[in-house]
């Protein structure tokens, strides 16, 4: 392999696919997106945006692709098995994406790319105990125990998001006092929407008004509860030495930091809480992710 071989990575997520050719420091030689197709259409558009962007660089080499979706993964079997999201069940990838493109090809899950990527590149390096928690629509995780992402049965990601926190809110999931009814940026959004009646367009509006607004702050303070104690829940079982908040949330920076990391240190039965860090590769970690999964599968998690 040359130090200039390209990865194709790309990105599937419930609106947006994002293609990328990388280069191995990580670098985005050329990118393209589209939207998200719902159901089986979206194999045809990822296969299309592959095309161009191939197509674009038919100079470079190309040593393999990378496809990260959101749900469950038979990386094996090369299927994305299932996206309640998009729409899909059971949508064969590896066989036919590799056919088109002329390249070997793997998959995986988002979360779990994101949080590849952020240990093998962003705010995780130099840490073998880590979880990347991306707080987006939902709230899921990645965690990397002893230097390893852990791995379940059906897929690597952790559904913190319906961790058990007493929130007393009904979830869609069918429980009540999950995580996600609090935390999640599109909870953030709604609840100060409710309690105060102005509509907001995200989370970041809410982050926006914490100093004027004491809607904004309660809101804020229960989603800062919320996460101490579904992260305090998942440090005494992991461990971990450093926490990495990813998605939409992460771009709230400081004004989410610096309140968790004070709830977590009041968090009695944690005797070393984790750091907190917010994501360094940002909305890049999923192609970046899947670079990484092109060119060795991940082993160096495995
Ligand atoms: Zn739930």
């Amino acid at each position: 392999m040359d130090d200039d071989d390209l990865a194709l990575a790309v990105d599937v997520g419930g609106t947006t696919i994002k293609a990328a050719l990388i280069d191995p420091a990580g670098s985005m030689v050329a990118s393209e997106h589209r939207p998200t197709p719902q159901g089986d259409r979206a194999r045809d558009a990822i296969a299309e945006v592959g095309r161009s962007l191939l197509a674009q660089c038919a100079h470079a080499t190309v040593v393999g692709a990378g496809v990260v979706v959101p749900g469950l993964v038979d990386r094996g079997a090369g299927v994305a098995t299932y996206s309640a999201n998009i729409g899909w069940r059971d949508l064969e990838l590896v066989r036919s994406l590799g056919a088109e493109w002329g390249l070997p090809v793997r998959i995986a899950n988002d979360v779990a790319s994101g949080g590849v990527a952020e240990h093998r590149m962003g705010a995780g390096v130099g840490t073998d105990d880590f979880v990347f928690v991306p707080v987006g629509t939902g709230i899921a995780a990645s965690i990397v125990s002893g230097g390893r992402l852990v791995s379940g049965h059906r897929g690597e990601t952790a559904e913190i998001g319906h961790l058990a926190v007493g929130t007393g809110i009904p979830c869609a999931c069918g429980q009540d006092g999950c995580l996600e009814t609090v935390a999640s940026a599109s909870a953030i959004a709604r609840r100060y929407a409710q309690l105060s009646g102005h509509d907001v367009t995200g989370a970041s509006d809410v982050a926006a008004r914490l100093s004027t607004d004491p809607a904004a702050r309660q809101v804020w303070q229960d989603a800062v509860d919320g996460l101490a104690d579904g992260l305090g829940i998942v440090s005494l079982v992991v461990a971990p030495a450093l926490v990495v908040i990813g998605g939409g949330l992460s771009r709230a920076g400081d004004a989410l930091l610096h309140p968790l990391r004070d709830a977590l240190r009041r968090g009695a039965a944690l005797v070393h809480p984790p750091d907190v860090a917010v994501s360094a590769l940002g909305d890049r970690g999923g192609v970046v992710g899947a670079a990484l999964l092109a060119r060795d599968g991940w082993a160096a998690e495995s």
